[in-house]
């Protein structure tokens, strides 16, 4: 990963923003900005110099793997350190996380930092940068999307009447875990029957029923990023009903897809498949964003929902998730992950959106 330019570009933000110096504490933007991926880590950037601290419990780990940052393994707490290094700098605005800092966090950096230290509560701002996913990010979530495919491609073989939700989702991790991936990116949704009308029905220990849609989400974190993906199958013999929900939901996928290019709002995106499920009265049904951006964690912006005026940009990574919820019936949603270029959407997500009938 290329941290130096990474660190360059936060700099002029921090210009922007006139703060001389900042403390990065939201473990994704650590791994984002040095690389460091444990817990217990505090990143400050100040006067052009970027040190990172941790405990010792975690010496081996930062230095295996922090990079474009001096390693600072403190004894007590990391603030108390940070306050140390800051007093060397006379009066300076320090920006920090608002939104990964607690009130008694704050009160405590405020106590702790010399009297001429002004701590300027920011949110976003490295969020920021991470929206447009660089080449290497691109490659890295191509790999965690072709692996979340693959392992949903083997645990929809076990998809059978009488089968336990929570064993398709067991076989699922167990084939992502053996595959290399870190862990999930959530907790693995596996709803059949009348549970798949639950847009989040985490695997429960329901045995599969005869006859019904069955809704499997899932995703894998894999070198640090997320995939994400979701398809409904039907096991026993379909419905004409249920059939045509299916066809309106894909094609409300398909639109919001159609719509994705740079320049266009988050909020359009929203529309155009929505759109689809409103012609047939269905819209009432979809009670969720389209979609959501993705890359070190599962749920970052943009979100695509109703009149989000965010636009658009190229290197943008999101999903497209439409779905129907029909209480006491059934569910169903379909999800790719897309790439946002110039003239369109590149789709990541290899699996076919064939309604499958087991
Ligand atoms: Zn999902
Ligand atoms: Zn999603």
């Amino acid at each position: 990963m290329d941290y130096p330019s990474r660190h360059k570009k936060f700099e002029q933000v921090m210009a922007e923003r006139r703060l001389d110096g900042f403390v990065v504490t939201h473990p994704a933007n650590l791994c984002y900005l040095c690389g460091y991926t444990g817990s217990n880590g505090m990143l400050l950037s100040i006067s052009g110099q970027w040190i990172f601290f941790t405990d010792g419990r975690y010496t081996q780990q930062a230095n295996d793997e922090v990079s474009g940052a001096r390693v600072v393994i403190a004894k007590g707490p990391l603030l108390i350190e940070a306050a140390k290094l800051l007093a060397k700098h006379g009066s300076a605005a320090i920006g920090f996380e608002a939104d990964n800092t607690s009130v008694a966090a704050a009160a405590e950096m405020r106590k702790l930092a010399p009297r001429k230290i002004r701590w300027k509560a920011t949110a976003g701002l490295i969020m920021r940068l991470r929206i447009i996913k660089d080449a290497e990010e691109l490659r890295l979530i191509r790999q965690a999307v072709d692996l979340g495919a693959t392992v949903y491609a083997q645990a929809v073989k076990a998809i059978r009447p009488g089968a336990r939700e929570s064993e398709i989702a067991g076989k699922l991790e167990y084939a992502a875990r053996k595959a290399g991936a870190e862990g999930m990116s959530f907790d693995t949704i596996v709803a059949a029957g009348k549970r798949s009308a639950l847009p989040h029905g985490r695997a429960s220990t329901q045995p599969i029923p005869r006859k019904g849609f069955v809704v499997v989400d899932s995703g894998v974190i894999l070198r640090g990023y997320c995939s994400d993906l979701t398809r409904t199958v039907h096991v026993g013999r379909i419905s004409r009903e249920h059939r045509q929900w299916y066809e309106k939901v894909l094609q409300a996928e398909l639109a919001g897809i159609a719509a994705v290019k740079s320049g266009v709002t988050a909020g359009e995106v929203d529309q155009a498949a929505r759109e689809v499920l409103r012609r047939d009265g269905l819209d009432r049904y979809f009670t969720h964003s389209t979609g959501h951006g993705v890359g070190l964690e599962i749920h970052e912006p943009p979100r695509l929902g109703k009149g989000q005026a965010e636009r658009l940009e190229p290197g943008m990574v999101i999903t497209i998730e439409p779905g129907i919820y029909v209480p006491g019936k059934g569910g169903i949603r379909i999800e790719d992950m897309v790439v946002v270029t110039a003239k369109g959407a590149e789709i990541l997500t290899p699996t076919t959106k064939e309604l499958i009938e087991l």
